[in-house]
């Protein structure tokens, strides 16, 4: 780990212009992430870029950076840096091999495919903007109270408010060191966590009405339906999935949300040891142990079907892996 830091310290220390580009659909993590990184380089007087197709997300509008984000590439970038992104394939936007120009990749999930032509994976990061914060530190990059506080963003979402079992003491150490750089905890935490708009609120109330267990997964629906009755403008899970986690005894919650043309995002959480990243790449996607998602094609009944009969499977073959 020390010597990949070390090479992707020196690789951002040459560049001069890059784009930072981030997995479809990105959460706070991967936002958070790709501002800290775009204001740290750009304070040493590099181009530098963030990317997000159709531009940032509502309810990031307000981190420090956001009116950097750029909805297109540009021409030919010198480099293209992602974080927080596992594989190639979700990489968004998508860039076309003949187009590609050298990746530095900064991740920390486990499945990451260690895609760049320089990698810095660490699985053991509760977040990647975790592992942005060493990466800084120990190459001596700039930070001040707007980068530390797109960290802070990626840590407390990562970990749903420091609540998943990989917030070590040392993530806790970093996440004070953050707010003495003038991290702003509380802001994040109010805005990304616990704030909800109103059509947001209405949109989770569809998916809870129809709420089913069965003492061991709880599992739920969003249609397209819900969405534009509760007209939530965007097409995740307005979170509803990290609160299906919190519902007493169940060791696996499941969210299906229906995506324009026949498509269904799954996502899967777990607790007591039960790894749903295996079941998400089972289905072609990926993930973390107690966290998991993919795409499926299908209409929501296949889906959620199949995807409960693999669960159940799992939970007899493994009653906690
Ligand atoms: P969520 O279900 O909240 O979208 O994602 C949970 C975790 O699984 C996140 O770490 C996310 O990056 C990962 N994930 C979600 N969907 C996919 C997917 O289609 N492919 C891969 N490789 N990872 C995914
Ligand atoms: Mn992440």
């Amino acid at each position: 780990m020390e010597a990949d830091r070390t090479l992707v310290n020196q690789r951002l220390a040459e560049l001069q212009s890059a784009v930072i580009v981030t997995h479809e659909r990105p959460d706070g993590d991967a936002v958070g992430s790709m501002l800290a990184l775009s204001l740290c380089l750009r304070r040493l007087g590099k181009t530098v870029i963030p990317v997000i197709p159709g531009g940032i997300p509502a309810r990031y509008a307000s981190l420090p950076g956001a009116d950097l984000v750029a909805s297109d590439l540009p021409a030919t970038p010198e480099k293209v840096i992602a974080v927080d992104c596992a594989d190639l394939e979700r990489c968004a936007p998508p860039i076309l091999p003949d187009r590609r120009p050298p990746f530095i990749n900064i991740d920390h999930h486990p499945t990451n495919t260690r895609f760049g032509e320089v990698n810095l994976v660490e699985p053991a990061a509760a977040a990647t903007a975790e592992v942005l914060y060493d990466l800084i530190l120990d190459g001596g990059l700039p930070i001040n109270g707007d980068i530390a506080t797109n960290l802070l963003a990626g840590i407390v979402t990562d970990t749903i408010g420091f609540r998943t079992d990989n917030v070590t003491s040392g993530v806790l150490r970093k996440t004070a060191a953050l707010v003495d750089h003038g991290g702003r905890l509380q802001e994040v935490y109010e805005r990304l966590l616990t704030q909800h708009t109103l059509a947001a609120a209405r949109y989770w109330g569809a998916g809870l009405q129809r709420l089913q267990g069965d003492g061991r997964i709880v599992w739920t629906r969003l249609t397209l339906a819900d969405r534009k009755l509760a007209e939530y403008p965007a097409d995740d899970d307005a979170d509803l999935v990290n609160f299906l986690g919190t519902v007493d005894s169940p060791s696996v919650a499941l969210l299906f949300v229906e995506q324009p043309g026949g498509r269904v995002k799954v996502s899967w959480r777990s607790r007591a040891g039960v790894d749903v990243s295996r079941l998400a790449q089972q289905f072609g996607g990926g993930g973390h142990e107690p966290a998991a998602g993919a795409t499926l094609e299908g209409t929501v009944e296949e889906v959620e079907a199949a995807v409960l009969r693999a669960t159940r499977q799992s939970l007899e073959t493994h009653p906690s892996s």
